[in-house]
Protein backbone atom coordinates (compact mmCIF):
# COMPACT_ATOMS: atom_id res chain seq x y z
CA UNK A 1 0.00 0.00 0.00
CA UNK A 2 1.14 3.29 -1.01
CA UNK A 3 0.58 5.80 1.68
CA UNK A 4 -2.47 8.90 1.34
CA UNK A 5 -3.61 11.72 3.07
CA UNK A 6 -7.30 12.79 2.43
CA UNK A 7 -7.96 16.20 0.68
CA UNK A 8 -10.93 17.97 1.04
CA UNK A 9 -12.74 18.23 -2.48
CA UNK A 10 -14.54 21.71 -1.65
CA UNK A 11 -10.95 23.87 0.85
CA UNK A 12 -8.34 21.62 0.08
CA UNK A 13 -7.22 21.10 3.61
CA UNK A 14 -5.52 18.09 4.17
CA UNK A 15 -5.54 15.29 7.57
CA UNK A 16 -3.63 12.44 8.31
CA UNK A 17 -5.81 9.20 7.59
CA UNK A 18 -6.48 8.74 11.16
CA UNK A 19 -7.51 12.38 11.80
CA UNK A 20 -11.10 12.43 9.73
CA UNK A 21 -13.36 9.51 9.01
CA UNK A 22 -16.52 11.29 7.05
CA UNK A 23 -16.23 14.63 6.49
CA UNK A 24 -14.26 17.60 6.07
CA UNK A 25 -14.05 19.16 9.50
CA UNK A 26 -14.16 22.76 8.15
CA UNK A 27 -16.68 22.32 5.51
CA UNK A 28 -18.87 19.05 6.39
CA UNK A 29 -20.72 21.08 9.64
CA UNK A 30 -22.30 23.12 6.82
CA UNK A 31 -23.61 20.09 5.44
CA UNK A 32 -27.23 19.64 6.47
CA UNK A 33 -29.89 17.26 4.92
CA UNK A 34 -31.31 17.92 1.83
CA UNK A 35 -28.69 19.41 0.01
CA UNK A 36 -25.50 17.65 -1.47
CA UNK A 37 -22.59 16.75 0.70
CA UNK A 38 -20.04 18.91 1.73
CA UNK A 39 -16.84 18.83 2.60
CA UNK A 40 -16.53 15.09 0.63
CA UNK A 41 -12.87 13.87 1.09
CA UNK A 42 -10.75 12.37 -1.21
CA UNK A 43 -7.61 10.32 -0.99
CA UNK A 44 -4.71 11.59 -2.09
CA UNK A 45 -1.79 8.90 -2.29
CA UNK A 46 2.67 8.89 -3.11
CA UNK A 47 1.64 8.49 -6.59
CA UNK A 48 5.99 9.15 -6.85
CA UNK A 49 6.03 5.93 -5.00
CA UNK A 50 3.32 3.99 -6.88
CA UNK A 51 4.52 5.37 -9.94
CA UNK A 52 8.46 3.27 -8.87
CA UNK A 53 6.32 0.28 -7.50
CA UNK A 54 4.30 -0.47 -10.32
CA UNK A 55 4.91 -3.12 -12.62
CA UNK A 56 2.78 -2.28 -16.00
CA UNK A 57 2.61 -6.67 -16.66
CA UNK A 58 1.76 -7.71 -13.09
CA UNK A 59 -0.70 -4.81 -11.94
CA UNK A 60 -0.60 -4.51 -8.06
CA UNK A 61 -3.76 -2.75 -6.94
CA UNK A 62 -3.28 -2.78 -3.54
CA UNK A 63 -1.12 -0.02 -4.52
CA UNK A 64 -3.67 2.49 -4.94
CA UNK A 65 -6.04 0.71 -2.63
CA UNK A 66 -6.37 2.86 1.11
CA UNK A 67 -6.31 0.02 3.25
CA UNK A 68 -3.96 -2.73 4.22
CA UNK A 69 -4.94 -6.17 2.36
CA UNK A 70 -4.56 -7.93 6.17
CA UNK A 71 -8.11 -6.31 7.23
CA UNK A 72 -9.79 -7.06 3.44
CA UNK A 73 -12.88 -9.20 4.18
CA UNK A 74 -12.47 -13.10 3.09
CA UNK A 75 -14.94 -11.60 0.19
CA UNK A 76 -13.45 -11.37 -3.45
CA UNK A 77 -15.42 -8.32 -5.42
CA UNK A 78 -14.69 -6.72 -8.78
CA UNK A 79 -12.26 -8.17 -11.57
CA UNK A 80 -15.79 -8.49 -13.31
CA UNK A 81 -15.04 -9.38 -17.06
CA UNK A 82 -15.31 -6.54 -19.72
CA UNK A 83 -16.92 -8.07 -22.62
CA UNK A 84 -16.44 -7.13 -26.41
CA UNK A 85 -19.69 -6.71 -27.51
CA UNK A 86 -19.61 -6.39 -31.47
CA UNK A 87 -23.24 -7.30 -32.38
CA UNK A 88 -24.57 -4.19 -30.31
CA UNK A 89 -21.67 -2.08 -31.41
CA UNK A 90 -22.20 -2.53 -35.03
CA UNK A 91 -26.25 -0.86 -34.11
CA UNK A 92 -24.90 1.94 -32.72
CA UNK A 93 -21.73 2.74 -35.41
CA UNK A 94 -19.31 1.90 -33.23
CA UNK A 95 -16.37 -0.29 -34.04
CA UNK A 96 -14.74 -0.77 -30.71
CA UNK A 97 -17.60 -1.36 -27.98
CA UNK A 98 -17.81 -3.25 -24.30
CA UNK A 99 -19.04 -3.92 -21.79
CA UNK A 100 -18.23 -4.17 -18.09
CA UNK A 101 -20.19 -6.59 -16.51
CA UNK A 102 -20.74 -5.43 -13.08
CA UNK A 103 -23.56 -7.20 -12.24
CA UNK A 104 -21.06 -10.63 -11.52
CA UNK A 105 -19.67 -9.27 -8.73
CA UNK A 106 -20.67 -11.30 -5.34
CA UNK A 107 -24.16 -9.56 -4.78
CA UNK A 108 -25.17 -8.76 -8.22
CA UNK A 109 -23.60 -5.28 -8.46
CA UNK A 110 -20.80 -2.89 -8.18
CA UNK A 111 -21.44 -1.92 -4.54
CA UNK A 112 -19.79 -4.69 -3.68
CA UNK A 113 -16.37 -2.69 -4.47
CA UNK A 114 -17.77 0.18 -1.80
CA UNK A 115 -18.38 -2.13 0.67
CA UNK A 116 -15.64 -4.62 0.51
CA UNK A 117 -13.50 -1.41 1.17
CA UNK A 118 -15.63 0.07 4.22
CA UNK A 119 -16.12 -3.15 5.85
CA UNK A 120 -11.96 -3.59 5.73
CA UNK A 121 -12.04 -0.11 7.42
CA UNK A 122 -14.00 -0.66 9.87
CA UNK A 123 -11.90 -4.15 10.62
CA UNK A 124 -8.62 -1.56 10.92
CA UNK A 125 -10.37 0.62 13.03
CA UNK A 126 -11.99 -2.49 15.40
CA UNK A 127 -15.59 -1.09 14.46
CA UNK A 128 -18.40 -4.44 14.29
CA UNK A 129 -21.17 -2.52 13.33
CA UNK A 130 -21.58 -0.88 10.08
CA UNK A 131 -24.68 1.27 9.10
CA UNK A 132 -25.68 1.74 5.56
CA UNK A 133 -28.55 3.51 3.66
CA UNK A 134 -29.44 2.38 0.38
CA UNK A 135 -32.37 2.15 -2.73
CA UNK A 136 -30.89 -1.55 -2.00
CA UNK A 137 -27.60 -2.35 -3.76
CA UNK A 138 -25.26 -1.12 -1.32
CA UNK A 139 -27.34 -2.55 1.21
CA UNK A 140 -27.53 -6.30 -0.22
CA UNK A 141 -23.78 -5.50 -1.03
CA UNK A 142 -22.72 -5.04 2.29
CA UNK A 143 -25.03 -7.86 3.82
CA UNK A 144 -23.00 -9.95 1.87
CA UNK A 145 -19.33 -8.60 2.54
CA UNK A 146 -20.33 -8.63 6.20
CA UNK A 147 -21.54 -12.10 6.04
CA UNK A 148 -18.19 -12.88 4.88
CA UNK A 149 -16.46 -11.21 7.66
CA UNK A 150 -18.60 -11.49 10.74
CA UNK A 151 -19.65 -8.24 10.74
CA UNK A 152 -22.71 -6.46 11.45
CA UNK A 153 -24.99 -4.52 9.07
CA UNK A 154 -27.38 -2.73 10.06
CA UNK A 155 -29.20 -1.40 6.65
CA UNK A 156 -31.97 1.36 6.33
CA UNK A 157 -33.68 0.80 2.78
CA UNK A 158 -36.98 2.44 1.47
CA UNK A 159 -40.03 -0.11 1.74
CA UNK A 160 -40.48 -0.10 -1.87
CA UNK A 161 -37.05 -1.71 -2.98
CA UNK A 162 -37.49 -4.17 -5.54
CA UNK A 163 -38.27 -8.01 -3.65
CA UNK A 164 -34.43 -9.52 -4.66
CA UNK A 165 -32.68 -6.76 -3.02
CA UNK A 166 -34.82 -7.22 0.25
CA UNK A 167 -34.45 -11.19 0.10
CA UNK A 168 -30.68 -11.04 0.12
CA UNK A 169 -30.11 -8.58 2.44
CA UNK A 170 -32.19 -10.74 5.02
CA UNK A 171 -30.18 -14.06 3.84
CA UNK A 172 -27.52 -12.76 4.13
CA UNK A 173 -28.12 -11.95 7.92
CA UNK A 174 -28.34 -8.24 8.15
CA UNK A 175 -30.37 -6.18 9.89
CA UNK A 176 -32.56 -4.71 7.97
CA UNK A 177 -34.86 -1.55 9.03
CA UNK A 178 -37.40 -0.58 5.79
CA UNK A 179 -38.43 2.84 5.79
CA UNK A 180 -41.89 4.42 5.17
CA UNK A 181 -40.33 7.05 3.10
CA UNK A 182 -37.92 7.61 0.37
CA UNK A 183 -33.85 6.64 -0.15
CA UNK A 184 -33.20 10.24 0.97
CA UNK A 185 -35.17 9.69 4.22
CA UNK A 186 -32.99 6.49 4.80
CA UNK A 187 -30.01 8.59 4.49
CA UNK A 188 -31.13 11.00 7.06
CA UNK A 189 -32.08 8.04 9.24
CA UNK A 190 -29.07 6.37 9.29
CA UNK A 191 -26.91 9.55 9.64
CA UNK A 192 -28.99 10.28 13.00
CA UNK A 193 -28.05 6.43 13.57
CA UNK A 194 -24.55 6.54 13.73
CA UNK A 195 -24.22 9.83 15.03
CA UNK A 196 -26.41 8.77 18.41
CA UNK A 197 -25.60 5.18 18.60
CA UNK A 198 -22.22 4.70 17.12
CA UNK A 199 -21.37 2.41 13.80
CA UNK A 200 -19.24 3.10 11.23
CA UNK A 201 -21.32 4.74 8.41
CA UNK A 202 -21.19 3.56 4.69
CA UNK A 203 -23.06 5.79 3.32
CA UNK A 204 -22.27 6.73 -0.19
CA UNK A 205 -19.64 9.78 -0.68
CA UNK A 206 -20.18 10.62 3.16
CA UNK A 207 -17.80 7.65 3.93
CA UNK A 208 -14.13 8.76 1.79
CA UNK A 209 -13.74 4.94 0.54
CA UNK A 210 -17.19 4.28 -0.97
CA UNK A 211 -15.30 6.33 -3.92
CA UNK A 212 -11.86 4.29 -3.26
CA UNK A 213 -13.91 1.19 -3.82
CA UNK A 214 -15.66 1.91 -6.67
CA UNK A 215 -12.43 3.56 -8.59
CA UNK A 216 -10.90 -0.11 -9.05
CA UNK A 217 -13.85 -0.42 -11.73
CA UNK A 218 -11.90 2.51 -14.03
CA UNK A 219 -8.24 0.17 -12.85
CA UNK A 220 -9.55 -2.82 -13.91
CA UNK A 221 -11.15 -1.24 -17.51
CA UNK A 222 -7.22 0.02 -17.92
CA UNK A 223 -5.73 -3.57 -17.35
CA UNK A 224 -8.34 -4.87 -19.49
CA UNK A 225 -7.61 -2.63 -22.10
CA UNK A 226 -3.99 -3.44 -22.39
CA UNK A 227 -3.08 -0.97 -19.90
CA UNK A 228 -4.89 2.20 -21.52
CA UNK A 229 -7.64 4.50 -20.88
CA UNK A 230 -10.70 4.12 -23.40
CA UNK A 231 -11.96 7.28 -25.05
CA UNK A 232 -15.61 7.23 -23.47
CA UNK A 233 -17.13 5.52 -20.40
CA UNK A 234 -21.26 5.69 -19.96
CA UNK A 235 -22.47 5.27 -16.60
CA UNK A 236 -25.91 5.71 -14.97
CA UNK A 237 -25.88 8.02 -12.12
CA UNK A 238 -27.73 8.74 -9.17
CA UNK A 239 -25.73 9.98 -6.30
CA UNK A 240 -22.71 10.25 -8.74
CA UNK A 241 -20.47 8.05 -6.44
CA UNK A 242 -19.58 5.29 -9.46
CA UNK A 243 -19.33 8.71 -11.75
CA UNK A 244 -16.46 10.07 -9.03
CA UNK A 245 -15.22 6.66 -8.58
CA UNK A 246 -14.35 6.47 -12.33
CA UNK A 247 -13.14 9.48 -12.48
CA UNK A 248 -11.17 9.07 -9.28
CA UNK A 249 -9.85 5.95 -10.89
CA UNK A 250 -8.50 7.36 -13.56
CA UNK A 251 -7.53 10.12 -12.22
CA UNK A 252 -5.27 8.04 -9.80
CA UNK A 253 -3.46 6.37 -13.36
CA UNK A 254 -2.95 9.49 -14.49
CA UNK A 255 -1.32 11.18 -11.13
CA UNK A 256 1.09 7.50 -11.44
CA UNK A 257 1.85 7.95 -14.95
CA UNK A 258 0.00 5.18 -16.74
CA UNK A 259 -2.46 7.31 -18.60
CA UNK A 260 -1.84 10.97 -20.44
CA UNK A 261 -5.51 12.02 -20.45
CA UNK A 262 -8.83 11.26 -18.91
CA UNK A 263 -11.32 9.54 -20.76
CA UNK A 264 -14.60 11.32 -21.36
CA UNK A 265 -16.99 10.30 -18.66
CA UNK A 266 -21.12 10.51 -19.72
CA UNK A 267 -22.63 10.29 -17.20
CA UNK A 268 -26.85 9.34 -17.63
CA UNK A 269 -29.95 10.02 -15.26
CA UNK A 270 -33.13 8.93 -15.48
CA UNK A 271 -35.49 11.66 -16.21
CA UNK A 272 -37.16 12.37 -13.05
CA UNK A 273 -34.07 11.75 -11.23
CA UNK A 274 -31.84 14.49 -12.95
CA UNK A 275 -30.30 16.61 -10.43
CA UNK A 276 -26.76 16.12 -11.70
CA UNK A 277 -27.80 16.41 -15.15
CA UNK A 278 -29.22 19.80 -14.27
CA UNK A 279 -26.34 21.30 -11.73
CA UNK A 280 -24.11 20.39 -15.02
CA UNK A 281 -26.13 22.09 -17.35
CA UNK A 282 -26.75 25.36 -15.53
CA UNK A 283 -24.45 25.43 -12.98
CA UNK A 284 -26.96 25.79 -10.24
CA UNK A 285 -27.97 23.20 -7.88
CA UNK A 286 -31.43 21.71 -7.28
CA UNK A 287 -33.73 18.61 -6.02
CA UNK A 288 -34.78 16.83 -8.04
CA UNK A 289 -38.93 16.64 -6.53
CA UNK A 290 -39.88 13.40 -7.41
CA UNK A 291 -38.20 10.95 -8.67
CA UNK A 292 -39.92 8.15 -9.86
CA UNK A 293 -38.44 5.93 -12.11
CA UNK A 294 -38.51 2.25 -12.70
CA UNK A 295 -34.42 2.34 -12.09
CA UNK A 296 -34.84 1.95 -8.54
CA UNK A 297 -30.77 2.12 -8.27
CA UNK A 298 -30.69 5.66 -9.64
CA UNK A 299 -33.95 7.47 -8.09
CA UNK A 300 -32.62 10.36 -5.65
CA UNK A 301 -34.00 13.01 -4.74
CA UNK A 302 -30.59 15.09 -3.50
CA UNK A 303 -27.55 13.60 -4.60
CA UNK A 304 -25.03 12.83 -2.01
CA UNK A 305 -22.01 13.31 -4.36
CA UNK A 306 -23.33 16.24 -6.82
CA UNK A 307 -20.90 18.47 -6.45
CA UNK A 308 -18.35 15.74 -7.00
CA UNK A 309 -20.18 14.11 -10.16
CA UNK A 310 -20.12 17.97 -11.45
CA UNK A 311 -16.71 18.17 -11.81
CA UNK A 312 -16.00 14.26 -12.76
CA UNK A 313 -17.98 15.48 -15.62
CA UNK A 314 -16.39 18.92 -16.46
CA UNK A 315 -12.75 17.88 -15.69
CA UNK A 316 -12.97 14.73 -18.15
CA UNK A 317 -14.84 16.62 -20.94
CA UNK A 318 -17.50 14.58 -20.41
CA UNK A 319 -21.61 15.27 -20.46
CA UNK A 320 -24.53 14.65 -18.92
CA UNK A 321 -28.11 13.35 -20.65
CA UNK A 322 -31.49 11.75 -19.19
CA UNK A 323 -33.62 8.89 -20.61
CA UNK A 324 -37.25 8.04 -19.97
CA UNK A 325 -38.09 4.60 -18.39
CA UNK A 326 -39.29 3.49 -22.17
CA UNK A 327 -35.77 3.98 -23.26
CA UNK A 328 -34.00 2.57 -20.57
CA UNK A 329 -36.55 -0.58 -20.61
CA UNK A 330 -36.16 -0.41 -24.13
CA UNK A 331 -31.92 -0.61 -23.84
CA UNK A 332 -32.40 -3.41 -21.39
CA UNK A 333 -34.47 -5.91 -23.82
CA UNK A 334 -31.80 -4.79 -26.19
CA UNK A 335 -28.45 -5.07 -24.39
CA UNK A 336 -29.80 -8.47 -23.46
CA UNK A 337 -30.68 -9.83 -26.78
CA UNK A 338 -27.58 -8.24 -28.30
CA UNK A 339 -24.72 -9.59 -25.72
CA UNK A 340 -26.14 -12.01 -23.40
CA UNK A 341 -26.13 -9.50 -20.59
CA UNK A 342 -28.76 -8.50 -18.24
CA UNK A 343 -28.74 -5.57 -16.47
CA UNK A 344 -31.08 -3.97 -14.12
CA UNK A 345 -32.82 -0.87 -15.33
CA UNK A 346 -30.30 1.29 -13.21
CA UNK A 347 -27.14 -0.61 -15.50
CA UNK A 348 -29.07 -0.17 -18.75
CA UNK A 349 -29.67 3.45 -18.06
CA UNK A 350 -25.91 3.77 -19.86
CA UNK A 351 -27.17 2.07 -22.97
CA UNK A 352 -30.21 4.13 -23.19
CA UNK A 353 -27.59 6.82 -22.84
CA UNK A 354 -25.31 5.82 -25.55
CA UNK A 355 -27.97 5.01 -27.45
CA UNK A 356 -29.49 8.93 -27.16
CA UNK A 357 -25.63 10.05 -27.70
CA UNK A 358 -25.42 8.43 -31.41
CA UNK A 359 -28.81 9.85 -32.46
CA UNK A 360 -27.57 13.71 -31.32
CA UNK A 361 -24.82 16.06 -32.27
CA UNK A 362 -22.40 14.30 -29.49
CA UNK A 363 -22.36 11.33 -31.40
CA UNK A 364 -19.12 9.43 -30.98
CA UNK A 365 -16.43 8.20 -33.64
CA UNK A 366 -17.16 5.35 -35.07
CA UNK A 367 -13.07 4.50 -33.52
CA UNK A 368 -13.97 5.36 -30.20
CA UNK A 369 -13.10 3.23 -27.50
CA UNK A 370 -16.01 3.21 -25.40
CA UNK A 371 -17.12 1.29 -22.41
CA UNK A 372 -20.51 0.60 -20.50
CA UNK A 373 -20.67 -0.05 -17.49
CA UNK A 374 -23.57 -2.77 -16.33
CA UNK A 375 -23.76 -1.72 -12.66
CA UNK A 376 -26.09 -4.41 -11.60
CA UNK A 377 -27.55 -7.90 -12.53
CA UNK A 378 -31.12 -7.78 -14.15
CA UNK A 379 -31.94 -10.65 -11.89
CA UNK A 380 -32.22 -8.00 -9.07
CA UNK A 381 -35.83 -7.16 -10.24
CA UNK A 382 -37.35 -9.25 -12.67
CA UNK A 383 -40.63 -7.16 -12.50
CA UNK A 384 -39.41 -4.17 -14.34
CA UNK A 385 -38.90 -6.14 -17.63
CA UNK A 386 -42.01 -7.90 -17.27
CA UNK A 387 -43.70 -4.64 -18.10
CA UNK A 388 -43.07 -5.15 -21.61
CA UNK A 389 -42.64 -8.33 -22.39
CA UNK A 390 -45.37 -11.21 -22.69
CA UNK A 391 -44.03 -15.17 -21.27
CA UNK A 392 -45.68 -17.40 -24.06
CA UNK A 393 -48.76 -19.54 -23.01
CA UNK A 394 -48.24 -22.89 -22.15
CA UNK A 395 -48.90 -25.86 -24.69
CA UNK A 396 -50.28 -28.92 -24.43
CA UNK A 397 -46.79 -31.72 -24.49
CA UNK A 398 -47.15 -32.91 -27.84
CA UNK A 399 -45.59 -32.10 -30.96
CA UNK A 400 -48.94 -30.64 -33.01
CA UNK A 401 -49.16 -28.22 -30.46
CA UNK A 402 -45.45 -26.61 -30.95
CA UNK A 403 -45.70 -23.50 -32.68
CA UNK A 404 -43.91 -23.56 -36.22
C1 LIG B 1 -25.96 2.60 -7.06
C2 LIG B 1 -26.20 2.21 -8.45
C3 LIG B 1 -26.08 3.12 -9.51
C4 LIG B 1 -25.78 4.57 -9.32
O1 LIG B 1 -24.63 4.83 -8.56
P1 LIG B 1 -24.47 6.24 -7.84
O2 LIG B 1 -23.17 6.19 -7.18
O3 LIG B 1 -25.62 6.34 -6.88
O4 LIG B 1 -24.58 7.28 -8.89
C5 LIG B 1 -26.30 2.66 -10.79
N1 LIG B 1 -26.62 1.38 -11.02
C6 LIG B 1 -26.76 0.49 -10.05
C7 LIG B 1 -27.14 -0.91 -10.39
C8 LIG B 1 -26.54 0.85 -8.72
O5 LIG B 1 -26.70 -0.05 -7.76
ZN1 LIG C 1 -12.99 21.45 3.53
Amino acid sequence: MATFEYRCTDCGRTYSRDEVRYLCPACGPAYRPGIPLLGVLEAVFDYGAIASAFDRQRPDWNLFCPVEPEFHPPFPVGNTPLARVDRLGSELGLERLWVKNDGLNPSGSLKDRASFLVAAEAKRLGIDLIVAASTGNAASALAAVCASSGQQALIFVPQTAPKAKLVQMVLYGAKVVPVKGTYDDAFRLSLDYTAQRGGLNRNTAYHPLTIEGKKTAALEIWAQLGGTAPDAVLVSVGDGVILGGLHKGFVDLKRAGLIKRLPQLIGVQAESSDAIHRYVQTGHYSDALNPVTRADSISVTCPSNAHGARRAILESQGLTLTVTDEQILSAQAQLAARTGIFTEPAGAAALAGLIKVQDGPQRLAASARVVLLATGHGLKDVEAPLSRISIPPAIEPVLEAVPA
